[in-house]
């Protein structure tokens, strides 16, 4: 089998007012992604998804530099494809965009190796610890309404009715404006109910250490990106001084980026994300990494329908570590925050039984692009 054609789409999805929302570095009023498809000579097409936020950039990696290093090769040597992008690009990459082109590429190699198979891609990666996958939201961001908190307590109020055993809130919106939401969402939702943290890098270790240390009573899970990346002593600070375990990683990229927040423990809990940290060729590894360390990996997932099926497939293999006759469950992180991409683009629906989403057992990725919902998004 023969790679003969790539291509790549990428796709932006205008937000209403009402829809649009806000996290600590941006105001979301449109949705953004890079979709990627390897064509065969044996007519099978992968399909993958690049997570980032400079689309067209990425489009470029794929179609100028990606693409005629992959044509004529054959796509189920996933590893061998996988050094040859990473090393040309390796000037200008390492971390970022040209990453972010890798992943989707890998992804798109995984689909076909999985309907080249007549398998799940999950069978490929290791193979099934569970068929489905309990899932928590992520939604809690800010909007423009005139009681901030009312709204934050009645979309808490909203996942704890469906069901959900777990919640993301969104902050970095200022210590003292933090420390109100939080109390005021742990107040509403009891103490049944795990409830996570995300900073999305907007403070320095210690003002994430003040925060954290005043909402120690308050049960928090986990609190996600309290620090940017690139302050490794801070990570390591905060773990010193705080009981709250600290995840990372959905701005970390391969191996590489992960060794060193592993082999320090500079993290309780790292969040890869498939399509930007390398695919599932450099999930698998860095999970292994991970496990060898006994830290836990909890993925970030963000984008289109793509994205998430590339993500439950991933789950499906995802170990237990370390193992035990009741291990902590997996979890997948589940976008509740407006996003046609994720309802529209794949002609499948996903079924969930309760909160849990049911991994597709079709072979590679289980999914087909909604070619009309491709041309109605396409921007280039
Ligand atoms: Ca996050």
């Amino acid at each position: 089998m023969k790679i003969v054609d790539v291509r790549s789409y990428v796709l932006e999805c205008k937000l209403t007012d009402e829809q649009s929302f806000t996290w600590a570095q941006n105001r979301v009023d449109k949705r953004v992604t890079t979709i990627a498809e390897v064509y065969t000579d044996e007519g099978i097409v992968g399909l993958g998804e690049a997570f980032g936020f400079s689309p067209m950039a990425i489009k470029a990696v794929i179609d100028y530099s990606f693409k005629p290093l992959l044509l004529e090769e054959n796509p189920i040597d996933t590893n061998r494809l996988w050094d040859k992008l990473y090393t040309v690009t390796r000037m200008e990459g390492q971390k970022g965009i040209a990453i972010q082109a890798l992943s989707a590429i890998d992804i798109a190699l995984w689909d076909i190796k999985g309907k080249f198979f007549n398998t799940q891609t999950a069978n490929l990666l290791g193979g099934k610890y569970r068929d489905k996958v309990e899932t928590y939201p992520t939604g809690l961001y800010r909007r423009d309404v005139p009681d901030q908190t009312q709204a934050l307590v009645d979309e808490a109020l909203g996942y704890l009715n469906d069901g959900y055993t777990a919640m993301k809130l969104k902050i970095g919106f200022g210590l003292q404006d933090d420390l109100q939401k939080i109390r005021s969402i742990r107040k509403a939702i009891g103490p049944d109910v795990r409830l996570m943290l995300d900073a999305n890098c907007a403070y320095n270790a210690s003002e994430a250490i003040w925060l954290a240390k005043r909402i120690e009573d308050c049960d928090i899970y986990w609190f996600e990106e309290p620090i940017p990346p690139e302050d490794i002593h801070g990570h390591l600070e905060f773990k010193r001084q705080v009981n709250i375990m600290l995840a990372a990683g959905e701005s970390e990229f391969t191996r590489y980026g992960f060794r060193d927040l592993i082999s320090q423990r500079a993290v309780d809990i790292i969040q890869p994300d498939t399509c930007g940290a390398g695919g599932y060729s450099e999930m698998m590894k860095i999970i292994a990494l991970a496990t060898t360390w006994n830290i836990r990996c909890i993925p970030h997932v963000w984008g289109s329908a793509v994205g998430l099926a590339a993500n439950l497939q991933l789950q499906a293999a995802m170990p237990h570590y370390p193992t035990s006759l009741k291990p902590e469950e997996s979890l997948i992180e589940f976008d509740r925050s407006p996003n046609p991409l994720r309802e529209e683009l794949v002609e499948e629906e996903f079924e969930m039984e309760g909160t849990k989403i049911i991994i597709p057992t079709k072979p590679g990725l289980g999914i087909s692009l909604d070619r009309k919902a491709l041309q109605e998004y396409m921007v280039a």
